[in-house]
């Protein structure tokens, strides 16, 4: 036991270097200013119905806000104003993303932690849990839930901090992933896009991720305000080091990783201060790289087992604020994805999608080896904290197509070179949307064949029948290849696209 608490030592020791930490400071100092951010708050704290306005425009025209606008906006509360907001925030999303949802399910691969969060449930000093990590025959058996039996084509697969699932381990559970292919009722079901979550790395790690084809990599700050972020996570902990964190992506940008994802773990500190770090991140990044965040996410703080302060807190954020937070991340970053998890009840996801939101899970099973035990482990505390929603996969698409929305499973952009400052660029001009609408019509069919209830199918045929229709009219140029693709999918085809 001694010894193999002080091999974790050793490792943990050698995780931080100081000098991928140093390059980017300026005196000691990283680009979140607490008192400059909160200045800001405060002196923005006027909204005057003509500013809030041409701040609208702004976003519509897919321009990315400045921290004085973002400002403004939280301090609206007049509901005309938050209204025209709301509707903004709609338009800017149809505009990037027209009337789409990319879905994932999320696999955890091991609740083993060094770390010791206050809000986590994973956290080493929680003794009540029960420990495990997937080896890559568990992770096969996940896959082949995930991809032949739901139809997921993502996966955002997350890992704690531990020397058991260090870097060789998430590069050999990425090959494992992508290896699975499982026959399905007209075609093959596989995971076409692995997303990791996980501790910040060095540039060296990172390029080995990189190397395993790795698609979004996601670091949340958690909280940007230093004193909260030192209170959460303990000084002698690899998470305690707020810098190491900040500029994770940073270091994934200079690994040759575009395409990163911001977070911000809402109900640490006051919410309209996470919002204007989120927003100051991606300018930051912008600014550096000419690239900002793929997606943004937004997690509130949820009970979890043995983490007392996520009841405690005091900064809960209310289903109001929240709802506000959306549209006001929505309207300050107009390109980005903005994720919404099944945290969340299926109440707040429907709304979500309304203010801007792009991406959701569904199926989830945040049970440590859950998808394969049929999710029996839900209620364990085995898992980090507990879901808001818990519906399958094809009753959210049901949902969402009777709202208007056609859920893509397409994986295109990074498999053909639309990424990073490509894809942002396209994402600007709306020019994206184009390939992004045809993908769309591909994959749902293909998913609506293999996996889809009877109930689902029907409204899906209605959905495929409107786009295909949207397709002829406005990019009629393009029909024609996109009906040939179409009836190959048909006839059992997989994986084409734009
Ligand atoms: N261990 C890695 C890390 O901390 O970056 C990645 C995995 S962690 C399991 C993924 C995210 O879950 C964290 O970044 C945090 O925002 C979120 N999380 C942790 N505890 C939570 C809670 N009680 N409620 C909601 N989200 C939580
Ligand atoms: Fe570990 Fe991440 Fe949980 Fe913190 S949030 S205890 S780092 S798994």
């Amino acid at each position: 036991m001694e010894k193999s608490n002080d091999l974790k030592v050793k490792w943990a020791d050698r995780v931080i270097k100081q000098d991928e930490i140093d390059r980017y400071t300026k005196s000691g100092k990283d680009f979140i200013d607490d008192d400059v951010l909160n200045q800001i708050l405060s002196t923005n704290q006027k909204t005057d119905s003509a500013r809030i306005r041409e701040i609208c425009d702004k976003s519509l025209s897919i321009e990315t806000l400045t921290l004085d606008e973002t400002a403004a906006l939280l301090a609206v509360s007049d509901p005309d104003l938050l209204e025209i907001m709301r509707e903004t925030a709609l338009k800017v999303k149809l505009k990037v993303y027209d009337n789409r949802i990319v879905t994932f399910a999320p696999l955890y691969m091991g609740n083993e932690c060094v770390n010791n969060c206050l809000y986590c449930g994973f956290r080493n000093q929680n003794n009540s849990v029960t420990r495990n990590v997937l080896s890559m025959e568990d992770i096969r058996r996940e896959t082949e839930v995930l991809s032949g039996k739901i139809g997921h084509k993502r996966l955002i697969v997350v890992y704690g901090e531990h020397p058991k699932t260090d870097v060789n381990y998430m590069v050999d559970s990425i090959k494992t992933i992508y290896d699975v292919k499982v026959k399905t009722r007209k075609g093959f079901g596989q995971i076409r896009r692995v997303n990791v979550n996980a501790a910040p790395m060095s540039i060296e790690d990172l390029k080995k991720l990189q190397k395993a084809g790795l698609g979004t990599y996601q670091v949340f700050q958690e909280t940007y305000h230093h004193r909260t972020y030192s209170l959460m996570h303990p000084k002698n902990t690899i998470k305690g080091n707020y810098a190491w964190r900040l500029y994770a992506l940073h270091r994934a940008f200079e690994a040759g990783i575009d395409d990163v994802g911001l977070g911000a773990l809402f109900g640490l500190y006051d919410w309209r201060f996470e919002v204007m770090g989120l927003i100051a991140h991606s300018r930051e990044l912008e600014s550096r790289f000419g690239i900002g965040p793929h997606t943004i996410s937004f997690p509130r703080l949820e009970p979890a087992d043995n983490a007392p302060y996520t009841t405690t807190s005091g900064y809960q954020v209310s289903d109001e604020d929240f709802k506000k937070l959306m549209v006001v991340i929505r309207l300050s970053v107009p390109y980005t994805g903005m994720i919404i998890t099944a945290r969340e009840s299926a109440e707040i996801r429907r709304k979500a999608f309304l203010f801007g939101c792009t991406q959701t899970d569904a199926s989830t099973c945040i049970g440590i080896g859950g998808y394969s035990k049929g999710c029996i482990l839900q209620e364990g505390n085995d898992q980090q904290f507990i879901l808001g929603d818990t519906r399958s996969l094809d009753e959210v698409i049901r949902e969402y197509a009777k709202m208007g929305f056609i859920t893509s499973f397409c994986t295109a952009g990074y498999r053909c070179g639309r990424t990073g400052e490509c894809i942002m660029d396209l994402l600007k001009t709306g020019q994206e949307g184009v390939f992004c609408k045809l993908n769309a019509i591909l994959t749902f069919r293909e998913w609506l064949d293999d996996f889809a209830s009877e109930e689902t199918r029907i409204v899906g045929e209605e959905v495929i029948k409107r786009e295909l229709g949207e397709v002829k009219e406005k990019i009629p140029e393009l029909y024609p290849k996109l009906i040939e693709q179409y009836k190959k999918i048909q006839s059992g085809s997989r994986d084409l696209y734009f």
